[in-house]
């Protein structure tokens, strides 16, 4: 089993958190490999159903006590929990590279990420605020104000281990609700280090619960079925969040479902090429292509259609693949096999209708689940790189002719969470922006998101925000109150 000799030990859990306690599995546990390497990194405990009920219960018994407490004090816990984090950031970026196999530079800055939610939602904590309405009657008021939803389950996805799960709890603990956990299978360990902070400050037990297995319809199952859950957040595919959407109507349950991506980066013809350049790389290529907003389909104007693709390919060629511990890679691995003959049979469909290969295209032979950086060139709307995510470091690239025919092949998908254009003129960049079906673009850049901004996509990518104001207020139902027969005795 791999060891990585953390500073602080009692970050290194394996078994799951429930009503304050550290729990095995009625079932056993299962794997955890590494996919830079595929050893065997942890053995995690692998919940049952009745398991994950009790971290309901748990829940549901914690969660009027935490509403209960002050925004002040919340906020202060919030607080504490991001000190934390920001204390063990070697650690927690450790365990997120053994487990998830990102460069460490890149599970450094998104521990750096994760905590900025918790210290954004500490401050919002105390920013709850109502209002009064004038009524038609002079002898009545309208209040309005805002209530925790309840009991909050969170399920989360193997890609940013921490900060998915920072930007829904953050804001849920932030607005009096308490939480049941369900991370992914492959990177728990991120998530019980956290929650082993969040018990270092003080968090009552059953405010946060977190629940592993493999077992995801089983476990979801549970968290969708029961009433006392008020909502589900989910981020992950968009497969999975249209079948727990479904699930949650019989409750009736709010949801937030961040969901999977198909972004377009536009290349107009005044473009800085290596500003673009510099943009697709970051977003193309960070955590191996493996984020929901990464430039998926790059469109590129044709007068600058070639000598865009040389420097593209000239910056791709220079990346090293590698262990994420090794401080020279800039480029993981896929997260496991299956990924890997997903993103091999993509590019082969592309090769097979056409496309010209202009760099990589091929897994990397030996351990580990490695794919080389690929550019792809003359890519059309029929082929696999086009239609769906590829979730991996392909860069597809097509020509268009026209600002109308950039538009038009942007927003030919079902998806819409982000969109990156790169240009000069600033009328354009705005018509184009503001034609894009998207929930977030980019102009000039793309490293679009941080705790301040409302992320979330539109169309099949989703509803329900997170990070800024919006984020908070999803956690929050709205009550009004009629204060009627205002008139004094007095006078
Ligand atoms: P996934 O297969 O949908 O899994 C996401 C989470 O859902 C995991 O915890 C998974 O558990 C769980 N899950 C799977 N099936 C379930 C079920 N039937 N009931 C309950 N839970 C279930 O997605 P993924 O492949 O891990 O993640 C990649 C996707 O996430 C991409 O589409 C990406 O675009 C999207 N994403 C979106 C955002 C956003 O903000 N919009 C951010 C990041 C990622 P197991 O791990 O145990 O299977």
């Amino acid at each position: 089993m791999t060891s990585l000799n953390l500073q602080h030990a009692s970050l290194w859990q394996t078994r799951a958190h429930i009503r304050g306690r550290w729990l095995d599995g009625d079932n056993g546990f299962f794997d955890v490999t590494d996919p830079a390497g595929g050893g065997l990194v942890a053995r995690v405990a692998e919940l049952s159903p009745a398991q994950v009920r009790s971290a309901v219960d748990a829940a549901a018994e914690a969660q009027p006590a935490w509403a209960a407490l002050s925004a002040d004090a919340r906020a202060d816990f919030l607080q504490a929990w991001y000190a934390k984090v920001k204390e063990h950031r070697e650690d927690l970026a450790r365990l997120m590279t053994l487990e998830q196999g990102k460069p460490l530079g890149e599970a450094r800055a998104e521990i750096d990420y994760a905590a900025s939610y918790i210290r954004w939602y500490a401050e919002e904590a105390r920013r709850i605020v109502g209002e009064l309405i004038s009524l038609p009657q002079n002898d009545r008021a309208g209040l309005v104000s805002y209530t925790p939803v309840g009991v909050v389950a969170a399920i989360t996805p193997w890609n940013f281990p921490s900060a998915m799960i920072t930007r829904k709890v953050a804001p849920a603990l932030a607005a009096g609700c308490s939480v049941v956990l369900k991370p992914a299978a492959e990177t728990p360990l991120s998530a019980l280090a956290l929650m082993a902070l969040a018990e270092e400050c003080g968090i009552a037990p059953g405010v946060i619960n977190v629940v592993t297995g493999t077992d995801a319809p089983a476990i979801g199952e549970v968290l969708t079925g029961d009433p006392r859950v008020r909502k589900l957040s989910f981020t992950g595919s968009t497969r999975v969040g249209k079948a727990l959407m479904r699930a949650c109507t019989d409750t009736m349950k709010r949801t937030s479902m961040e969901l999977g991506g198909n972004a377009p980066l536009i290349v107009l013809d005044d473009a800085d090429l290596d500003l673009a350049v510099a943009g697709t790389l970051a977003s193309k290529f960070r955590n191996a292509g493996q984020t929901c907003i990464c430039a998926n389909r790059l469109l590129v104007h044709e007068a600058v259609y070639e000598r865009f693709l040389d420097k593209l390919v000239a910056a791709v060629s220079g990346m090293t693949p590698g262990s994420g511990f090794d401080e020279q890679t800039t480029l993981g691995p896929l997260i496991h096999r299956r990924a890997l003959e997903s993103v091999q049979a993509k590019v082969q469909d592309a090769l097979a209708q056409g496309a010209r290969l202009l760099t990589g295209g091929q897994a990397i032979e030996g351990q580990g689940c490695f794919f080389q950086p690929t550019v792809l060139a003359d890519v059309n709307v029929s082929m696999q790189v086009f239609r769906e995510e590829i979730f991996g470091p392909v860069a597809p690239v097509t020509r268009f002719a026209c600002d109308r025919e950039a538009v038009a092949l942007a927003n030919d998908t079902p998806f819409g969470l982000a969109a990156y254009v790169f240009g000069k003129d600033t009328g354009r960049l705005w018509q184009i922006s503001q034609s894009l079906a998207y929930g977030m673009v980019g102009v000039n850049e793309t490293a679009i998101s941080s705790a301040q901004i409302p992320f979330g996509g539109v169309k099949e990518s989703g509803h329900g925000r997170e990070g800024a104001r919006q984020g908070l207020m999803d956690y929050l139902d709205t009550r009004y109150t009629c204060l009627g027969n205002l008139i004094g005795q007095g006078a």
